[in-house]
Protein backbone atom coordinates (compact mmCIF):
# COMPACT_ATOMS: atom_id res chain seq x y z
CA UNK A 1 0.00 0.00 0.00
CA UNK A 2 1.48 3.48 -1.30
CA UNK A 3 0.68 6.25 0.93
CA UNK A 4 -1.50 7.61 -1.21
CA UNK A 5 -3.74 4.55 -1.50
CA UNK A 6 -3.41 4.40 2.74
CA UNK A 7 -4.72 8.15 2.16
CA UNK A 8 -7.92 6.93 0.37
CA UNK A 9 -8.42 3.96 2.62
CA UNK A 10 -7.77 5.70 5.52
CA UNK A 11 -10.15 8.02 4.91
CA UNK A 12 -13.18 5.64 3.56
CA UNK A 13 -12.13 3.60 7.35
CA UNK A 14 -12.52 7.10 9.18
CA UNK A 15 -15.70 7.86 7.23
CA UNK A 16 -17.21 3.89 8.05
CA UNK A 17 -16.29 4.08 11.59
CA UNK A 18 -18.14 8.07 12.11
CA UNK A 19 -20.98 5.89 10.03
CA UNK A 20 -20.76 2.91 12.95
CA UNK A 21 -20.91 5.10 15.84
CA UNK A 22 -23.64 7.24 14.32
CA UNK A 23 -26.03 4.18 13.26
CA UNK A 24 -25.06 1.90 16.31
CA UNK A 25 -28.18 2.17 18.04
CA UNK A 26 -30.15 0.78 15.02
CA UNK A 27 -27.82 -2.79 15.61
CA UNK A 28 -28.70 -5.05 17.98
CA UNK A 29 -26.57 -5.26 20.93
CA UNK A 30 -25.30 -8.63 20.73
CA UNK A 31 -24.09 -11.10 17.64
CA UNK A 32 -27.08 -13.91 16.74
CA UNK A 33 -24.33 -16.31 15.35
CA UNK A 34 -23.21 -19.22 16.97
CA UNK A 35 -19.51 -20.74 18.00
CA UNK A 36 -17.35 -20.85 14.64
CA UNK A 37 -19.51 -18.65 12.80
CA UNK A 38 -16.18 -17.29 10.84
CA UNK A 39 -14.61 -20.79 9.86
CA UNK A 40 -17.74 -20.90 7.42
CA UNK A 41 -16.97 -17.32 6.71
CA UNK A 42 -13.55 -17.10 5.52
CA UNK A 43 -11.10 -19.43 3.54
CA UNK A 44 -9.38 -22.37 5.02
CA UNK A 45 -6.18 -21.12 3.75
CA UNK A 46 -4.46 -17.12 3.55
CA UNK A 47 -4.62 -15.75 -0.03
CA UNK A 48 -1.26 -16.39 -1.91
CA UNK A 49 -1.27 -13.38 -3.35
CA UNK A 50 -2.00 -9.96 -1.84
CA UNK A 51 -5.28 -7.88 -2.13
CA UNK A 52 -7.05 -4.58 -2.36
CA UNK A 53 -8.09 -2.84 0.28
CA UNK A 54 -11.28 -1.93 -0.89
CA UNK A 55 -11.72 -5.98 -1.18
CA UNK A 56 -10.97 -6.66 2.38
CA UNK A 57 -12.69 -3.53 3.41
CA UNK A 58 -15.96 -5.35 2.34
CA UNK A 59 -15.45 -7.61 4.96
CA UNK A 60 -15.67 -5.87 7.69
CA UNK A 61 -19.58 -5.48 7.57
CA UNK A 62 -20.02 -8.95 6.24
CA UNK A 63 -17.40 -10.97 8.38
CA UNK A 64 -16.32 -9.15 11.29
CA UNK A 65 -19.73 -7.21 12.18
CA UNK A 66 -21.82 -9.95 12.58
CA UNK A 67 -19.63 -11.43 15.34
CA UNK A 68 -19.09 -8.39 17.27
CA UNK A 69 -20.54 -7.52 20.43
CA UNK A 70 -21.51 -3.78 20.75
CA UNK A 71 -19.87 -2.65 24.06
CA UNK A 72 -20.47 1.34 23.10
CA UNK A 73 -24.34 0.32 22.33
CA UNK A 74 -26.21 2.58 24.26
CA UNK A 75 -28.00 -0.21 25.40
CA UNK A 76 -24.75 -2.39 26.44
CA UNK A 77 -25.17 -2.69 30.29
CA UNK A 78 -23.42 -5.98 31.10
CA UNK A 79 -20.32 -5.95 32.92
CA UNK A 80 -18.50 -2.62 33.03
CA UNK A 81 -18.31 0.86 30.85
CA UNK A 82 -15.85 0.43 28.29
CA UNK A 83 -14.87 3.88 27.39
CA UNK A 84 -14.31 4.82 23.30
CA UNK A 85 -13.99 8.60 22.50
CA UNK A 86 -12.88 9.59 19.26
CA UNK A 87 -10.06 11.51 20.76
CA UNK A 88 -8.89 8.50 22.27
CA UNK A 89 -8.95 6.91 18.82
CA UNK A 90 -7.36 9.11 17.17
CA UNK A 91 -4.51 9.13 19.85
CA UNK A 92 -4.37 5.27 18.74
CA UNK A 93 -3.91 6.20 15.05
CA UNK A 94 -1.05 7.95 16.45
CA UNK A 95 0.79 5.47 18.52
CA UNK A 96 0.10 3.09 15.86
CA UNK A 97 1.98 5.97 13.54
CA UNK A 98 5.01 5.94 15.85
CA UNK A 99 4.87 2.39 16.62
CA UNK A 100 7.62 1.39 18.72
CA UNK A 101 8.44 -0.77 21.67
CA UNK A 102 9.64 1.98 23.30
CA UNK A 103 11.25 0.28 26.18
CA UNK A 104 14.04 2.13 27.37
CA UNK A 105 14.00 6.36 27.74
CA UNK A 106 16.33 6.44 24.68
CA UNK A 107 14.01 4.40 22.19
CA UNK A 108 11.88 7.48 21.92
CA UNK A 109 12.55 9.80 24.25
CA UNK A 110 8.89 11.42 24.27
CA UNK A 111 7.14 8.14 25.17
CA UNK A 112 8.64 7.92 27.88
CA UNK A 113 8.72 11.86 29.10
CA UNK A 114 5.21 12.43 28.34
CA UNK A 115 3.73 9.28 29.97
CA UNK A 116 5.37 11.19 33.29
CA UNK A 117 3.64 14.24 32.28
CA UNK A 118 0.74 12.74 31.85
CA UNK A 119 0.80 10.25 34.86
CA UNK A 120 1.22 13.26 36.93
CA UNK A 121 -1.36 15.56 35.18
CA UNK A 122 -3.76 12.30 36.30
CA UNK A 123 -1.96 12.00 39.63
CA UNK A 124 -3.46 16.04 39.99
CA UNK A 125 -6.66 15.78 38.63
CA UNK A 126 -7.76 12.71 41.15
CA UNK A 127 -5.97 14.54 44.07
CA UNK A 128 -3.64 11.51 44.84
CA UNK A 129 -1.52 12.28 47.97
CA UNK A 130 1.96 13.56 46.59
CA UNK A 131 3.82 10.15 47.50
CA UNK A 132 2.41 9.10 44.05
CA UNK A 133 3.65 12.01 41.97
CA UNK A 134 7.52 11.60 40.62
CA UNK A 135 8.53 14.52 41.95
CA UNK A 136 9.54 12.59 44.56
CA UNK A 137 10.68 8.80 45.09
CA UNK A 138 6.76 7.44 43.66
CA UNK A 139 5.17 8.13 39.97
CA UNK A 140 3.45 6.77 37.61
CA UNK A 141 3.17 4.18 34.81
CA UNK A 142 0.70 2.85 32.09
CA UNK A 143 -0.36 -0.76 32.26
CA UNK A 144 -2.52 -2.76 30.09
CA UNK A 145 -4.66 -3.85 32.46
CA UNK A 146 -5.40 -3.40 36.48
CA UNK A 147 -4.77 -7.30 36.33
CA UNK A 148 -1.38 -6.61 34.74
CA UNK A 149 -1.19 -4.03 37.58
CA UNK A 150 -2.05 -5.85 40.40
CA UNK A 151 0.66 -8.75 39.49
CA UNK A 152 3.37 -6.66 38.92
CA UNK A 153 3.10 -4.84 42.70
CA UNK A 154 2.42 -8.44 44.21
CA UNK A 155 6.10 -8.90 42.45
CA UNK A 156 7.40 -6.29 43.92
CA UNK A 157 5.97 -6.88 47.39
CA UNK A 158 6.89 -10.26 47.33
CA UNK A 159 10.37 -8.99 46.32
CA UNK A 160 10.73 -6.21 49.08
CA UNK A 161 9.87 -8.58 51.91
CA UNK A 162 12.60 -10.97 50.94
CA UNK A 163 15.01 -8.91 50.63
CA UNK A 164 13.84 -6.78 53.64
CA UNK A 165 14.17 -10.02 55.39
CA UNK A 166 17.26 -11.56 54.62
CA UNK A 167 18.78 -8.19 55.13
CA UNK A 168 17.26 -8.43 59.04
CA UNK A 169 18.84 -11.79 59.23
CA UNK A 170 22.31 -10.77 58.07
CA UNK A 171 22.46 -12.66 55.33
CA UNK A 172 24.85 -11.43 52.57
CA UNK A 173 26.62 -14.75 50.81
CA UNK A 174 24.67 -14.43 47.55
CA UNK A 175 24.26 -18.13 47.88
CA UNK A 176 22.88 -18.12 50.99
CA UNK A 177 20.79 -15.07 49.88
CA UNK A 178 19.17 -16.92 46.97
CA UNK A 179 18.62 -19.99 49.18
CA UNK A 180 16.71 -18.29 52.07
CA UNK A 181 14.68 -16.33 49.78
CA UNK A 182 13.19 -19.07 48.31
CA UNK A 183 12.18 -20.59 51.80
CA UNK A 184 10.92 -17.45 52.86
CA UNK A 185 8.83 -17.70 49.43
CA UNK A 186 6.72 -20.71 49.94
CA UNK A 187 5.94 -18.80 53.24
CA UNK A 188 3.85 -16.15 51.55
CA UNK A 189 0.47 -14.93 51.40
CA UNK A 190 -1.56 -12.57 49.72
CA UNK A 191 -4.42 -10.97 50.86
CA UNK A 192 -7.58 -9.21 49.61
CA UNK A 193 -11.27 -9.03 50.86
CA UNK A 194 -13.76 -11.90 49.72
CA UNK A 195 -15.36 -8.75 47.36
CA UNK A 196 -12.20 -8.09 45.48
CA UNK A 197 -11.32 -8.92 42.06
CA UNK A 198 -10.66 -12.47 40.84
CA UNK A 199 -7.02 -10.65 39.31
CA UNK A 200 -5.66 -10.52 42.67
CA UNK A 201 -5.80 -14.31 43.10
CA UNK A 202 -4.59 -14.94 39.61
CA UNK A 203 -1.49 -12.50 40.72
CA UNK A 204 -1.03 -14.33 43.68
CA UNK A 205 -1.19 -17.74 41.44
CA UNK A 206 1.43 -15.78 39.00
CA UNK A 207 3.62 -14.94 42.17
CA UNK A 208 3.54 -18.47 43.12
CA UNK A 209 2.45 -17.52 46.71
CA UNK A 210 -0.64 -18.38 48.53
CA UNK A 211 -4.07 -16.21 48.72
CA UNK A 212 -6.24 -15.70 51.56
CA UNK A 213 -9.52 -14.16 50.90
CA UNK A 214 -11.10 -12.04 54.15
CA UNK A 215 -14.83 -12.47 54.39
CA UNK A 216 -16.87 -8.80 54.52
CA UNK A 217 -20.24 -8.30 55.26
CA UNK A 218 -23.66 -6.88 54.11
CA UNK A 219 -24.23 -4.57 57.03
CA UNK A 220 -20.59 -2.73 56.30
CA UNK A 221 -21.68 -2.64 52.81
CA UNK A 222 -19.36 -5.71 51.92
CA UNK A 223 -16.30 -3.20 53.05
CA UNK A 224 -13.40 -4.75 54.51
CA UNK A 225 -13.21 -3.78 58.07
CA UNK A 226 -9.66 -3.28 60.34
CA UNK A 227 -10.58 -5.96 62.66
CA UNK A 228 -11.02 -9.09 60.25
CA UNK A 229 -7.98 -7.65 58.45
CA UNK A 230 -5.70 -8.15 61.85
CA UNK A 231 -7.84 -11.20 62.78
CA UNK A 232 -6.94 -12.99 59.70
CA UNK A 233 -2.78 -11.26 59.38
CA UNK A 234 -2.52 -12.90 63.15
CA UNK A 235 -4.43 -16.34 62.13
CA UNK A 236 -1.97 -16.46 59.10
CA UNK A 237 1.20 -15.86 61.15
CA UNK A 238 0.06 -18.21 64.10
CA UNK A 239 0.56 -20.91 61.36
CA UNK A 240 3.69 -19.93 60.33
CA UNK A 241 2.78 -18.30 57.38
CA UNK A 242 3.44 -14.55 56.09
CA UNK A 243 1.07 -12.53 54.69
CA UNK A 244 3.24 -9.91 52.73
CA UNK A 245 0.38 -8.14 50.37
CA UNK A 246 -2.85 -6.93 50.22
CA UNK A 247 -5.49 -5.75 47.87
CA UNK A 248 -7.91 -2.75 49.45
CA UNK A 249 -10.78 -1.63 47.07
CA UNK A 250 -12.79 1.44 45.97
CA UNK A 251 -15.50 -0.16 43.75
CA UNK A 252 -14.57 -3.73 44.40
CA UNK A 253 -16.63 -5.56 41.08
CA UNK A 254 -19.60 -6.90 42.64
CA UNK A 255 -20.63 -4.70 44.64
CA UNK A 256 -18.41 -1.85 44.14
CA UNK A 257 -17.55 -1.62 47.77
CA UNK A 258 -15.48 0.49 49.26
CA UNK A 259 -12.71 -0.70 52.04
CA UNK A 260 -12.86 1.04 55.21
CA UNK A 261 -9.37 2.66 54.83
CA UNK A 262 -9.17 4.38 58.11
CA UNK A 263 -9.21 1.39 60.10
CA UNK A 264 -6.98 -0.69 57.21
CA UNK A 265 -4.82 2.37 57.88
CA UNK A 266 -4.46 2.12 61.57
CA UNK A 267 -3.78 -2.10 61.33
CA UNK A 268 -0.94 -1.39 58.61
CA UNK A 269 0.95 0.79 60.60
CA UNK A 270 1.54 -2.23 63.06
CA UNK A 271 2.52 -4.64 59.82
CA UNK A 272 4.95 -2.37 57.70
CA UNK A 273 5.97 -5.26 55.66
CA UNK A 274 2.39 -5.54 54.26
CA UNK A 275 2.37 -3.77 51.23
CA UNK A 276 -1.30 -2.61 50.28
CA UNK A 277 -2.37 -1.94 46.53
CA UNK A 278 -5.34 0.02 46.63
CA UNK A 279 -7.75 -1.50 43.57
CA UNK A 280 -9.94 1.18 41.60
CA UNK A 281 -9.77 -0.40 38.50
CA UNK A 282 -13.96 1.37 38.02
CA UNK A 283 -14.23 3.48 40.49
CA UNK A 284 -11.10 5.38 40.90
CA UNK A 285 -12.67 7.96 38.02
CA UNK A 286 -15.03 8.90 40.35
CA UNK A 287 -11.85 11.08 41.66
CA UNK A 288 -12.32 13.52 39.81
CA UNK A 289 -14.60 15.04 41.56
CA UNK A 290 -13.99 17.07 45.15
CA UNK A 291 -17.13 15.33 46.43
CA UNK A 292 -14.95 12.05 46.18
CA UNK A 293 -11.61 12.72 46.95
CA UNK A 294 -11.17 12.55 50.80
CA UNK A 295 -10.87 9.12 49.32
CA UNK A 296 -8.06 10.05 47.43
CA UNK A 297 -6.67 11.92 51.29
CA UNK A 298 -7.18 8.32 52.94
CA UNK A 299 -5.58 5.98 50.75
CA UNK A 300 -2.06 8.29 51.71
CA UNK A 301 -0.48 5.07 53.88
CA UNK A 302 -1.02 2.68 50.74
CA UNK A 303 2.43 1.61 48.45
CA UNK A 304 0.21 1.53 45.10
CA UNK A 305 -3.27 2.67 43.61
CA UNK A 306 -4.40 2.11 39.81
CA UNK A 307 -7.25 3.08 38.00
CA UNK A 308 -8.55 2.27 34.48
CA UNK A 309 -9.24 5.35 32.37
CA UNK A 310 -10.38 2.71 29.45
CA UNK A 311 -13.26 1.75 31.97
CA UNK A 312 -15.20 5.08 32.90
CA UNK A 313 -12.82 7.77 31.45
CA UNK A 314 -13.24 7.98 27.91
CA UNK A 315 -9.87 6.83 26.69
CA UNK A 316 -10.37 3.42 24.49
CA UNK A 317 -8.67 0.16 26.29
CA UNK A 318 -6.09 0.09 26.86
CA UNK A 319 -4.82 2.13 29.30
CA UNK A 320 -4.49 1.22 33.32
CA UNK A 321 -2.47 3.95 35.41
CA UNK A 322 -0.35 2.36 38.31
CA UNK A 323 1.18 4.70 40.66
CA UNK A 324 3.57 3.63 43.53
CA UNK A 325 4.90 5.10 46.43
CA UNK A 326 8.12 3.91 45.98
CA UNK A 327 9.88 3.05 42.42
CA UNK A 328 12.75 1.44 43.61
CA UNK A 329 10.33 -1.16 44.36
CA UNK A 330 9.62 -1.98 40.97
CA UNK A 331 12.64 -1.52 40.10
CA UNK A 332 14.59 -3.58 42.57
CA UNK A 333 11.96 -6.24 41.77
CA UNK A 334 12.14 -5.86 38.01
CA UNK A 335 15.25 -4.31 36.71
CA UNK A 336 17.74 -6.58 34.69
CA UNK A 337 20.08 -4.71 32.23
CA UNK A 338 22.13 -7.21 30.25
CA UNK A 339 24.59 -5.02 27.79
CA UNK A 340 22.08 -4.58 24.82
CA UNK A 341 19.95 -2.61 26.90
CA UNK A 342 22.87 -0.56 28.61
CA UNK A 343 23.16 3.04 27.38
CA UNK A 344 24.55 6.33 28.62
CA UNK A 345 21.52 8.25 29.52
CA UNK A 346 20.56 4.65 31.78
CA UNK A 347 24.21 4.94 33.05
CA UNK A 348 23.47 8.43 33.75
CA UNK A 349 20.84 8.06 36.06
CA UNK A 350 18.89 11.01 34.58
CA UNK A 351 15.84 9.64 32.76
CA UNK A 352 12.98 6.85 33.10
CA UNK A 353 13.38 3.45 31.50
CA UNK A 354 9.52 2.31 31.98
CA UNK A 355 10.55 -1.41 30.75
CA UNK A 356 12.06 -1.45 34.81
CA UNK A 357 8.18 -0.71 35.94
CA UNK A 358 6.55 -3.30 34.47
CA UNK A 359 6.36 -7.32 33.14
CA UNK A 360 7.25 -6.61 29.21
CA UNK A 361 10.27 -5.30 27.57
CA UNK A 362 8.37 -3.37 25.07
CA UNK A 363 5.92 -1.05 25.31
CA UNK A 364 3.37 1.29 23.77
CA UNK A 365 2.35 4.84 22.86
CA UNK A 366 -0.43 5.02 25.31
CA UNK A 367 0.43 7.92 26.64
CA UNK A 368 -0.28 9.96 23.47
CA UNK A 369 -4.29 8.89 23.53
CA UNK A 370 -3.99 10.01 27.68
CA UNK A 371 -3.18 13.32 26.48
CA UNK A 372 -5.82 14.14 23.83
CA UNK A 373 -8.30 13.12 25.97
CA UNK A 374 -7.19 15.27 28.55
CA UNK A 375 -6.67 17.96 26.55
CA UNK A 376 -10.10 17.54 25.07
CA UNK A 377 -11.97 17.26 28.47
CA UNK A 378 -9.87 19.21 30.52
CA UNK A 379 -10.61 18.80 34.05
CA UNK A 380 -14.02 20.32 34.18
CA UNK A 381 -15.05 18.01 31.32
CA UNK A 382 -13.85 14.96 33.31
CA UNK A 383 -15.95 16.25 36.22
CA UNK A 384 -18.93 16.60 34.28
CA UNK A 385 -19.26 13.48 32.34
CA UNK A 386 -18.30 11.50 35.79
CA UNK A 387 -21.12 13.76 37.64
CA UNK A 388 -23.62 13.25 34.76
CA UNK A 389 -23.29 9.57 35.35
CA UNK A 390 -23.58 9.37 39.26
CA UNK A 391 -26.67 11.62 38.69
CA UNK A 392 -28.27 9.33 35.95
CA UNK A 393 -27.07 5.95 38.61
CA UNK A 394 -28.93 7.41 41.37
CA UNK A 395 -32.21 7.82 38.98
CA UNK A 396 -31.91 4.40 38.14
CA UNK A 397 -31.78 3.59 41.66
CA UNK A 398 -34.78 5.54 42.64
CA UNK A 399 -36.78 3.83 39.41
CA UNK A 400 -35.48 0.97 40.65
CA UNK A 401 -36.77 1.72 44.42
CA UNK A 402 -40.42 2.53 42.94
CA UNK A 403 -40.91 -1.44 41.76
CA UNK A 404 -40.10 -2.61 44.88
CA UNK A 405 -42.87 -4.90 44.19
CA UNK A 406 -40.29 -6.58 41.41
CA UNK A 407 -36.52 -5.57 42.72
CA UNK A 408 -34.77 -5.10 45.87
CA UNK A 409 -31.73 -3.47 46.10
CA UNK A 410 -29.15 -5.62 47.34
CA UNK A 411 -26.61 -3.05 48.52
CA UNK A 412 -26.41 0.71 48.69
CA UNK A 413 -25.94 1.81 45.30
CA UNK A 414 -22.78 3.73 44.75
CA UNK A 415 -20.64 5.57 42.23
CA UNK A 416 -23.01 4.76 39.27
CA UNK A 417 -23.54 1.27 40.37
CA UNK A 418 -27.05 -0.17 41.74
CA UNK A 419 -26.90 -3.61 42.43
CA UNK A 420 -30.07 -5.12 42.48
CA UNK A 421 -31.92 -8.49 42.44
CA UNK A 422 -35.61 -9.78 41.11
CA UNK A 423 -37.77 -10.95 43.99
CA UNK A 424 -37.89 -14.57 44.67
CA UNK A 425 -42.03 -14.80 44.56
CA UNK A 426 -41.71 -12.35 40.80
CA UNK A 427 -39.21 -14.97 39.27
CA UNK A 428 -41.19 -17.58 40.51
CA UNK A 429 -44.76 -15.45 38.96
CA UNK A 430 -42.61 -14.93 35.94
CA UNK A 431 -41.89 -18.32 35.15
CA UNK A 432 -45.58 -19.46 36.11
CA UNK A 433 -46.83 -17.17 33.40
CA UNK A 434 -43.87 -18.01 31.30
CA UNK A 435 -44.28 -21.51 31.24
CA UNK A 436 -48.33 -21.22 30.19
CA UNK A 437 -49.03 -18.59 27.43
CA UNK A 438 -46.37 -20.36 24.95
CA UNK A 439 -44.64 -17.37 24.04
CA UNK A 440 -41.14 -17.21 22.22
CA UNK A 441 -39.07 -18.17 25.21
CA UNK A 442 -35.64 -16.48 23.69
CA UNK A 443 -34.81 -13.03 24.74
CA UNK A 444 -34.97 -10.50 22.54
CA UNK A 445 -31.53 -9.70 20.03
CA UNK A 446 -31.22 -6.92 22.41
CA UNK A 447 -31.43 -8.47 25.58
CA UNK A 448 -27.90 -7.77 27.45
CA UNK A 449 -26.60 -11.30 28.98
CA UNK A 450 -25.77 -13.93 26.76
CA UNK A 451 -27.45 -17.02 27.73
CA UNK A 452 -25.93 -20.30 28.60
CA UNK A 453 -27.16 -23.30 25.89
CA UNK A 454 -28.05 -25.18 29.09
CA UNK A 455 -30.79 -22.75 30.43
CA UNK A 456 -34.22 -24.02 30.54
CA UNK A 457 -36.92 -22.48 28.17
CA UNK A 458 -38.58 -21.10 31.48
CA UNK A 459 -35.89 -19.87 32.98
CA UNK A 460 -35.30 -17.79 29.74
CA UNK A 461 -38.61 -16.62 29.46
CA UNK A 462 -38.29 -15.06 33.12
CA UNK A 463 -35.26 -13.80 32.29
CA UNK A 464 -36.53 -12.31 29.46
CA UNK A 465 -39.64 -10.88 31.45
CA UNK A 466 -37.16 -9.49 33.50
CA UNK A 467 -35.17 -7.65 31.23
CA UNK A 468 -38.13 -5.76 29.81
CA UNK A 469 -39.32 -4.59 32.87
CA UNK A 470 -35.75 -2.97 33.34
CA UNK A 471 -36.20 -1.93 29.88
CA UNK A 472 -39.49 -0.68 31.07
CA UNK A 473 -37.39 1.49 33.84
CA UNK A 474 -35.31 2.32 31.22
CA UNK A 475 -37.05 3.59 28.20
CA UNK A 476 -38.76 6.20 30.16
CA UNK A 477 -35.83 7.89 30.84
CA UNK A 478 -33.98 8.33 27.56
CA UNK A 479 -31.01 9.80 28.91
CA UNK A 480 -29.91 6.01 30.31
CA UNK A 481 -28.63 6.13 26.60
CA UNK A 482 -26.46 8.21 27.06
CA UNK A 483 -24.38 6.61 29.27
CA UNK A 484 -22.34 4.65 26.83
CA UNK A 485 -22.21 6.05 23.95
CA UNK A 486 -19.39 7.71 21.96
CA UNK A 487 -18.79 11.54 22.67
CA UNK A 488 -15.87 14.03 21.92
N1 LIG B 1 -10.26 -4.73 39.51
C1 LIG B 1 -11.55 -4.40 39.50
C2 LIG B 1 -12.15 -3.73 40.70
C3 LIG B 1 -12.34 -4.68 38.37
O1 LIG B 1 -13.63 -4.35 38.38
C4 LIG B 1 -11.73 -5.30 37.25
C5 LIG B 1 -12.52 -5.61 36.06
O2 LIG B 1 -13.70 -5.44 35.99
C6 LIG B 1 -10.38 -5.63 37.32
C7 LIG B 1 -9.67 -5.34 38.47
C8 LIG B 1 -9.68 -6.28 36.17
O3 LIG B 1 -9.54 -5.34 35.14
P1 LIG B 1 -8.61 -5.54 33.88
O4 LIG B 1 -9.48 -6.08 32.81
O5 LIG B 1 -8.12 -4.15 33.56
O6 LIG B 1 -7.52 -6.46 34.23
Amino acid sequence: MTGSQFKTSAESVINEIEQYYTNLPSRPVLPSIGPGYLQKLLPASPPQTGEEWATIEKDIESKIMPGVTHWQHPKFMAFFSASSTYPGILGEMWSAALTAPAFNWICSPVVTELETIVMDWMAQILALPEVFHSQGNGGGVIQGSASEAIVTVMIAARERFVRRQVEREGVTDPEEVEERSCELRCKLVAMASDQAHSSSQKAANIAGTRFRSIATRHEDAYALKGADLRKKIEELRAKGLQPYYLTVSIGATGTCAVDDFEEIAAVAKDYPDIWIHVDAAYAGAALVLPEYQHLSQQISFADSFNFNMHKWLLTNFDASCLYVRNRRDLTDALSITPTYLKNQFTDSGLVTDYRDWQIPLGRRFRALKIWFVIRTWGVKGFQEHIRHHINLGNLFADLVRSRSDLFSILSPPVFALTVLTVNPRTWKNLQIEGASNGADPRPDQDSHALVDPKTSDEDLKAANEVTKEVYTLIDERKEFFLTSSVVG
